[in-house]
């Protein structure tokens, strides 16, 4: 099957060759001869499959007659994040360079007045999050009457987000009559009765759910201790991992993210981070640092990470063992692409061996253990003693000391192999990794504050917020996380030892 078997027009197949791609992907090759007949088109199909291109070279066909009016757009594509509308607008870019379309983006942490201006221009596409575009709709800046194709992308992760009731508030707005398509990895049963609702016979189009692993992927496990003993490793298998040319360390969860964010750059490894409650501008500068090889190591949570195109890489760290073992899946998915070695390590505690098993029998294979294996670890208590002494005979940097510091610095500097005195100096105003640990210190955000940075609606209609558990089961960690007291379970060893209390006799 090559491009120019499914009907694309000759503008867009031009585009496609200059991308370099030869054969549509099996999404792709299944889905755009329905859009272009104009089908409705349920997508069961994840991120890495190619789906944004099965729908924006069809929409890019469909849009090459008629022009849009001012505050009519034409066609709705609704996003769960910032992120991936701002991927899916790159695509527009890249896929429509021959197109002369305006394409408006209206996601949170942006300026009003920017994006009403190129509403009033007429939009041939608009791609939003679906508070902000409420947000515009009932401040009376928006006519979605126009809408001939509406795109819901990741339904399943807008359900876990908390916006299912403004997509259906946002299916009734536009007119009955537009095509609709809608992606969806998993088919929840709320995700069912939506598409029951609102597709009107619609070519099912399924792209086999990931469940098994590339082979150019090595992987292994690594025994460690819990606490501070997991950061310790994971600096060890930095420092030592072969080939490694830049990383993504997944945690479980968001506080985690930033701890270990904080740990590697307070030990010199140039990181960056991503988690659900860095700001807008925080996570773009985190994610365009690593894109960019400012930072070689990026830090992040699933849901953080989830739809992200991120480059190939060549290490994948699970600083934890992940919970749902399908995540398992999308991590490690992001080395070894394109036939390319890449390598997934897992570091694994006492509590996470079930779930080592159930990523097992997943993907029909054992993983093997690099070094020692849990039962073969020496008791914590000698770890520590060991770090301990080699920490006062001037082994490993002191934390926060300047020498060490500098020290930390450079092994983090020759173990990736770049110079970045360029990209991560504090002072000189060229800072380009974000810094979640602030964002992990910060107060509960503000009202308004939490409509600007796309908390969504059902937040500011008084039902539970996306990030807390739902009651039935909870999907992900990451949205659940309890506020941390004090240092949570990442005490500092230090702080542990049994020190000697002088009693000092005061005169009454
Ligand atoms: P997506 O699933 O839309 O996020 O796409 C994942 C990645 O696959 C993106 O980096 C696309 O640029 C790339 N891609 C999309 N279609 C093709 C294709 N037909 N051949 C090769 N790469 C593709």
């Amino acid at each position: 099957m090559q491009f120019s078997d499914l009907g694309l027009s000759e503008k867009v197949l031009r585009a496609v060759e200059k991308s370099g791609y030869t054969t549509p992907t099996p999404i792709q090759a299944q889905a755009i001869p329905h859009v272009l007949a104009g089908r409705d088109v349920l997508g069961i199909a994840q991120t890495g499959t190619g789906k944004t291109a099965a729908f924006t070279l069809p929409m890019l066909c469909r849009l090459e007659q008629g022009r849009a009016r001012a505050r009519v757009p034409r066609t709705l594509i609704l996003e769960p994040t910032r992120e991936l509308a701002a991927q899916v607008e790159e695509s527009f870019n890249k896929y429509g360079a021959e197109h002369r379309l305006n394409v408006a983006l209206l996601i949170g942490g942006v300026s009003f007045g920017d994006q009403e201006t190129k509403i009033m221009r007429g939009a041939d596409v608009l791609i939003a999050t679906p508070g902000r575009l409420l947000d515009f709709f009932e401040r009376g800046k928006l006519l979605l009457t126009g809408i001939e194709i509406l795109v819901i992308d990741e339904a399943d992760r807008m359900l876990d987000m908390g916006f299912i009731p403004d997509i259906e508030k946002i299916c009734k707005l536009v007119p009955f009559t537009r095509q609709t398509l809608f992606f969806s990895a998993t088919m929840p049963p709320e995700i069912t009765r939506l598409t029951e609702q609102f597709l009107h016979n619609p070519a099912r189009v399924e792209v086999a759910r990931a469940a098994s692993t590339a082979s150019t992927i090595t992987q292994t496990l690594v025994a460690s201790h819990g606490g501070g003993d997991k950061r310790e490793t994971l600096r060890r298998l930095l420092r030592s991992a072969e080939g490694l040319k830049n990383a993504i360390v997944f945690c479980n969860r968001k506080r985690d993210v930033a701890i270990v964010y904080k740990s590697l750059e307070k030990h010199g490894f140039p990181a960056g981070a991503l988690h659900g409650d860095m700001d807008q501008a925080a996570r773009m500068a985190s994610l365009d640092a690593f894109k960019n090889g400012a930072v070689d190591i990026l830090v992040c949570s699933d849901v953080a990470a989830r739809g992200l195109d991120i480059p190939d890489v060549s290490h994948v760290f699970n600083f934890d063992v992940p919970t749902h073992s399908e995540d398992y899946v999308h991590r490690i998915g992001r080395t070894g692409r394109a036939g390319r070695a890449g390598h997934a390590l897992t570091i694994v505690t006492d509590h996470d061996l079930k779930y080592i098993a159930q990523i097992e029998d997943l993907i029909h294979k054992q993983i093997d253990w690099e070094g020692p294996r849990l039962e073969e670890l020496p008791p914590a208590e000698y770890v520590a003693r060991d770090r301990e002494r080699a920490a006062r005979a001037g082994e490993r940097p002191r934390r926060g000391g300047r020498g060490g510091r500098q020290d930390g610095e450079r092994a983090g500097r020759e173990r990736t192999g770049r110079d970045r005195s360029a990209g991560r100096r504090r002072g000189d105003g060229e800072e380009t990794a974000a810094a979640p640990h602030e964002e992990a210190r910060r107060p509960e955000p503000s009202r308004a504050e939490a409509e600007r940075t796309e908390a969504p609606r059902s937040r500011r209609a008084g039902r539970p917020p996306e990030n807390e558990p739902r009651r039935k089961a909870p999907r992900r960690r990451d949205e659940d996380d309890a506020p941390v007291v004090g240092m949570g379970d990442h005490v500092p060893s230090f702080l542990l030892r049994s020190t000697r209390v002088k009693t000092v006799k005061t005169a009454d």
